[in-house]
């Protein structure tokens, strides 16, 4: 088999091969056909069937649809520091770190994007689109999405990553309003919350068709008082939830997307549900079970997706949220951080203010990143702080946090932007 990439004349690839041994790019095999191809492709160049991602990839806010901030790769035991492998700088605030196919693609608030493929520390792409970026971008399917005011755009990531590719986007589209919290793209239709500077309630807005030329214009689908951010569960569910109350009535939404097609929309009311959803909470989404916050005392709730049914109550005083199971993961609290499997909280210090949701890699670590610019990873089992990293020499607030395959990466208030290697076992 040839390397997929045309500049490359290597040949006689095997189809095991994760990386070229020539160029050393990244390969993506195909389940069906065995054929090589590039980095960001959705479809077999030989048999045209749709190519599967690795799991391992950041690619929204908080990791994916589901909002749980976990990479399920699993760090070696013993290993206790991480490896800076690069260091780059924005020019702007770090806005976003995502990431696909073993690349780390960074989005600085002013509308700055850089692309570096993380194995080969190659840059793949440097190009600025309008800013101020608005809400937190989203990777689907091979492209990028961001939001900034009154504008979504998407960038074929094989496209603006290739020597000879368009830098411009593939679509660009008007929408009124401006997309806050964070986009979220399933089957082939991307959702945004939507909020108005007049004071007008937010909305939740949908277009379709965005894997092509030009999508549908957004519409509204539902608008409201408070309004959780939707959430989703992973392929082949494809399903996304939402919270939304009115008067004191919680409802739960969801979007059946099924084949994708026709999306079915169900409304259910959640009676005995707690008042007032913490709408700036993300809310997330593990298996059948939504998660939110809610009311003065901050209470991480459980509801059943399916049914709409409270389920229960977590703990009080949540912030934030990363997950790695069902009962296993750790709650951001006021001055601590609650594991969840212990039962127990770890105090921390009035220096520790975390700036940035937790990040839990495989089974055995959890990352915050904070205010003064360290980076710190915990043991997950066994609460004990393993390690720290300092972002940059002078202060600077961690704006991102990231983990994908083997590697964490930060991101600073001041454009600093590090990526680090984890030891594991692949
Ligand atoms: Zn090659
Ligand atoms: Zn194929």
């Amino acid at each position: 088999m040839n390397c997929p990439y045309p500049d490359c004349t290597r040949r006689g690839l095997q189809g095991n091969e994760k990386r070229c041994p020539q160029c050393h790019r990244f390969l993506t095999a195909c389940s069906h056909c065995r054929e090589l191809n590039r980095a960001f492709a959705n479809h077999c160049r030989k048999c045209g069937q749709e190519l599967s991602r690795t799991g391992f990839d950041w690619q929204g806010f908080k990791g994916g649809p589901e909002r749980t901030g976990f990479n399920p790769f699993d760090r070696a035991e013993g290993t206790r520091d991480l490896e800076e492998v690069l260091h780059l700088e924005l020019d702007d605030r770090c806005k976003s770190l995502l990431s696909c196919d073993e690349h780390l693609i960074a989005v600085s608030a002013n509308g700055r994007i850089e692309i570096i493929d993380a194995a080969t520390r190659q840059r793949k792409a440097g190009l600025k689109t309008e800013g101020p970026i608005t809400c937190e971008p989203c990777v689907h399917r091979g492209s990028l999405y961001l939001g900034s005011r009154n504008r979504l755009a998407a960038y074929t990531l094989g496209a603006i990553t290739s020597a000879t590719g368009s830098r411009e986007p593939r679509w660009e589209v008007p929408i009124s309003g401006t997309p806050v919290q964070a986009l979220l793209a399933i089957a082939d239709r991307l959702y945004t919350t939507v909020g108005y500077r007049d004071g007008r309630p937010q909305e939740i807005q949908a277009l379709d068709g965005i894997g092509g030329a030009q999508p549908s214009r957004p519409r509204a689908l539902i608008t409201g008082h408070r309004l959780s951010a939707p959430a989703g569960g992973t392929e082949p569910r494809r399903r996304i939830v939402f919270l939304s109350e009115d008067s004191g009535r919680l409802t739960l939404n969801r979007i059946d997307h099924g084949d994708g097609v026709n999306p079915e929309v169900t409304t259910l009311p959640v009676p005995g549900a707690p008042r007032e959803l913490k709408s700036f909470v993300p809310i997330a989404v593990l298996r059948n079970k939504v998660l939110a916050v809610f009311g003065d005392d901050s209470k991480l709730c459980a509801f059943d997706a399916e049914r709409g049914a409270f389920k229960t109550m977590i703990q009080e005083d949540v912030r934030e949220l990363a997950l790695n199971g069902p009962t296993d993961g750790v709650l951001l609290q006021g001055g601590a951080i609650f594991f969840l499997y212990r039962n127990r909280p770890e105090r921390l210090t009035p220096d520790d203010r975390i700036s940035v949701p937790p990040v839990i890699v495989g089974r055995r670590s959890v990352y915050v990143g904070m205010k003064d610019g360290r980076v710190r990873w915990y043991d997950l089992n066994n609460p004990a702080v393993m390690g720290e990293e300092h972002l940059a020499q002078r202060s600077e607030e961690v704006t991102a946090l990231i983990s994908f395959a083997n590697y964490v990466a930060a991101g600073g208030s001041r454009g600093t932007v590090r990526l680090f290697r984890l030891e594991g076992n692949e």
